[in-house]
């Protein structure tokens, strides 16, 4: 392409790099507004969380679940006769994953009329992208390139090729011991799904499990994996990592204790994909997260937005597509000319991002929460009341798993009553936190969340009980 043509008329309208569930949904939004797309991948159509990350993981972790429902079940206990198959769980998930093949992806985008590029992306200067060698420019350029796994400064863990959270979740066997680094959702999830199919899993965690969570999340999920045979260390670390002849990891930790297994897996948090991506060339730091206002602009620029993982807002998929929908809209209406409506809760605007994320981890028990913890709303200054309640107490819960183990919390903004965070921790729970994410959403106050009646006998009746324990305001 000349600079002549360069200036009269860019290859695309939006070219979206990383054709992740975030990337995809930018580019889909966007084409429905008539604009011209496309989008640049360098690996598979569907991104981490289609292959090596939600969906395989939970496909991995399901089972498991679904075996251990059953057991805490009198009458169905008495019909269990045997272990999980691990194979038939593998094989479930690589169905899950597509057997990483991204033909049906490719399809859709093509159906979707969006152009798709392959190979690795890099801006060399504003609005102008090189894949391969080849120049293509665009009126605007939205990074969807999503975030991966940081590998600590460990002695000898490079070269004893360590899993990463990609190679927990597309294993095609079972390996006899596991070790798995990290105390956060990655490491709870992945020390169940593997213990639930056979591993003898020890799991380390420097500074606990879930810290991040209302403080009875951890504990509930510790206890929960101890009762499936995980040796949980909390407090200690890894100091070396050594793989011997026989292929066999020995890991020394600074309590004075070594652990021994056939892998070792490290989930100890991810970095955003902006390194080898051409950012210095519009002025920012490879390495850094991607900095946006809400409707995903990059600060200090009119032209590049940055959605999904990359801005580190929620490393979450479905806050991402979120923010994705917004973005894809609103680059449409100020390329072409039409209203924005970047204003808080407007269209054009991920305001939730901030207020009202909501997530699960699917340990077991789940945990689910939507909005912030109590500690979170406090360190904002909101002038905070708290009520908890045990959801054993509940009888929807008793009905679903004799012992039910669950307890439940709201954060109440006091001044405004209304809530500002809810937590779930037990047997499924997670179909639940959507009512929570709706009330903090739409700031129902708490005399009108009185007559949202929930149904008898459900787990959902814990809101009754919540408010009960709050008082009638
Ligand atoms: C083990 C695990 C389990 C998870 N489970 C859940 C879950 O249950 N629910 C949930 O909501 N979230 C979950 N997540 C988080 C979720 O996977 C991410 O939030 C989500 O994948 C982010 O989507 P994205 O499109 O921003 O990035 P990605 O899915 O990472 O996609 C980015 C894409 O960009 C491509 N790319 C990168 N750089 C370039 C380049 N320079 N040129 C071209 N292409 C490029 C990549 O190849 C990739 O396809 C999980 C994460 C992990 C690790």
């Amino acid at each position: 392409m000349t600079a002549a043509q360069n200036e009269q008329e860019p290859d695309y309208d939006l070219i979206v790099i990383g054709a992740g569930p975030v990337g995809e949904n930018v580019a889909d939004y966007a084409v429905k507004r008539g604009i011209r797309v496309a989008v640049v991948e360098s690996e598979l159509v569907g991104g981490e969380c289609s292959y090596w990350a939600c969906m395989p993981s939970k496909a991995l972790l399901r089972s498991g679940h679904a075996l251990r429902a059953a057991e805490r079940l009198g009458g169905a206990r008495q019909a269990i006769a045997g272990r999980l198959d691990a194979s038939a769980v593998l094989a479930r998930r690589d169905a899950f994953a597509s057997d990483w093949k991204d033909d049906g992806q490719v399809e859709w985008l093509s159906s979707a009329g969006i152009d798709l590029i392959r190979g690795h992306a890099r801006l060399t200067g504003p609005r102008t992208v090189d894949v391969g060698g080849r120049t293509y420019t665009a009126r605007a350029v939205a990074v969807a390139t999503g975030s991966v796994p940081v590998l600590p400064d460990i002695p000898g863990l490079r070269d004893v090729g360590p899993w990463g959270t990609r190679e927990a979740t597309s294993a095609s066997s079972v390996p006899s011991r596991l070790l798995v680094v990290g105390g956060g959702v990655a490491g709870t999830e992945l020390a169940t799904a593997w213990a639930s199919l056979g591993s003898a899993v020890t799991l380390v965690a420097r500074d606990g499990l879930l810290e991040r969570e209302e403080p009875f999340a951890g504990e509930l999920v510790a206890q929960a994996l101890a009762q499936i045979g995980v040796d949980v260390r909390i407090g200690a670390s890894p100091t070396r990592v050594d793989r011997d002849q026989a292929g066999v990891v020995t890991t020394a930790l600074d309590d004075g204790t070594t652990v021994v297994s056939e892998e070792i897996l490290i989930a100890t948090g991810r970095r955003p994909h902006t390194l080898d991506l051409g950012v210095e060339t519009v002025g920012l730091t490879p390495g850094d997260w991607l900095r946006v206002d809400d409707t995903m602009l990059v600060s200090g620029t009119d032209w590049l937005y940055a959605v999904g993982d990359v801005n580190g807002r929620a490393l979450l998929t479905h806050q991402g597509k979120y923010q994705a929908r917004a973005a894809g809209e609103v680059i449409a209406a100020r390329l072409t000319g039409t209203p924005v409506a970047a204003e808080p809760w407007g269209a054009h605007a991920a305001t939730a991002d901030h207020a009202a994320v909501p997530h699960v981890i699917f340990t077991d028990p789940e945990v689910a929460r939507a909005g912030l913890t109590e500690a979170q709303a406090r360190a904002q200054g909101i002038p905070v009341r708290v009520v908890e309640y045990e959801l054993g107490w509940v009888a929807g819960a008793k009905l679903h798993a004799d012992g039910y183990q669950g307890r439940a919390k709201l954060v109440v903004d006091e001044d405004r009553q209304v809530i500002v965070g809810a937590t779930f921790v037990g047997q499924d729970v997670a179909e639940l936190l959507h009512s929570a994410t709706v009330a903090i959403v739409g700031e129902v106050p708490l005399p009108r969340l009185w007559h949202a009646v929930p149904s008898y006998p459900t787990i959902g009746e814990v809101w009754l009980r919540l408010l009960e324990e709050y008082g009638r305001p």
